[in-house]
């Protein structure tokens, strides 16, 4: 941010609230995150810190858009969907236009093990737009490790909750879930559960809402709660956390600082994917020549490419390929069925 009175005009009524001020939106321009996902929750966390001024925002996501994708995935419109694009991509587009004079920095990945810790070091604060717990560990570890701040957000049916973690000050997600993420197929999925836009929108404004409190130094102000909102039952109720910290029990991760996610001893490379009927299969460190590809696949079947990805609809499978050698296969919800599609048509 500079002091040209026309761009701090921008941020006028927010510097009017007395918790940001001149001071506080200096520092919000200063000031850098990631965010992981950018779908349902990381498209209004997104916007909404664009339009504050957060000074840089990272953008990592490893999805495409689909039509679906609209009822509430806000940054998204429908010509972004026949373009085919990456999400983070059409996010990046939109978010420039929202407000230039933020550096967006748009990254189609799937963030695992091996990346995470570069893609976390040069921020401040992290935040959770992802859909899988695996991830979610992942980040925990992370933050944990770096001393970087992290907010959890998660989303089914009309059902949210959130969580704001900041290393030595308060518990972590292992803290909260000390066995780990719940088992594939023993929790509710968008598939199973549906999703309803408006608790996107309240959980993503309360993680933008800690971000701004964290970034523009009000760590005081900080939740202290996991605030969880049933909103179609019209519940909300808040668990003190502070009683997890004070339950005697060691955390592996906050306290014994043992990273078993980003060591990549826990967690998988393929994942079904949330309401899809797809599989992503990544393969971390390969890369994928996606013309020759294009050559070869489009005997087979019917094949479209653009600098981001190249998709080929074969028999009764959809496959879409990446550059970082991810794919992923839409027609089953196996991960054995789509690493056989994978094999025959692509190879190992
Ligand atoms: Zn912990």
């Amino acid at each position: 941010m500079n002091n040209d009175p026309t761009e701090l005009k921008r941020y006028i009524r927010q510097m009017r609230f007395p918790g940001i001020g001149n001071v506080g939106q200096q520092k919000l321009a200063e000031s850098r995150v990631v965010i992981c996902g950018c779908g349902a929750l990381g498209s209004v966390v997104a916007n909404t810190l664009a339009r504050a001024g957060i000074g840089f925002i990272r953008i990592v996501d490893r999805d495409f858009l689909e039509l679906n994708n609209l009822q509430r995935q806000v940054l998204y419109d429908e010509a972004d969907v026949a373009r085919g694009l990456p999400k983070a991509i059409a996010a990046a587009n939109r978010l420039r236009q929202i407000n230039s004079e933020v550096e967006i920095e748009p990254i189609v990945a799937d963030v695992n093990f091996t990346n995470v810790e570069e893609l976390c070091a040069d921020v401040d604060l992290i935040l959770d737009g992802t859909d899988n717990f695996e991830i979610r560990f992942l980040l925990n570890d992370v933050s944990q490790k770096l001393m970087i701040p992290w907010i959890y957000g998660g989303c089914i049916g009309a059902d949210g909750q959130t969580m704001t973690i900041i290393p030595e000050r308060s518990p972590c997600l292992a803290c909260l879930m000390s066995d780990g993420p719940p088992p594939p197929g023993t929790t509710p999925t968008c598939d199973s559960a549906g999703i309803l836009g408006p608790i996107i929108n309240v959980i993503a404004s309360l993680e933008a809402n800690e971000a701004i409190k964290i970034l523009s130094g009000n760590l005081e102000q900080v939740s202290k709660v996991l605030s969880v909102f049933e909103i179609w039952d019209n519940r909300m109720r808040q668990l003190n956390l502070e009683s997890l910290k004070n339950s005697g029990q060691r955390c592996k991760v906050c306290v014994e600082k043992q990273f078993d996610w980003l060591s990549g001893k826990k967690g998988s490379q393929s994942a079904v994917l949330c309401g899809r009927n797809s599989v992503q299969l990544s393969f971390p460190g390969e890369q994928l020549d996606l013309e020759k590809l294009e050559s070869e696949l489009s005997k087979l079947g019917q094949v479209t490419r653009n600098q981001f990805l190249l998709r080929a609809v074969i028999e009764d499978f959809q496959i879409t390929l990446f550059p970082d050698a991810r794919a992923i296969i839409t027609g089953t919800e196996e991960i054995s069925v789509a690493k056989t599609v994978y094999a025959k048509y692509v190879g190992n």
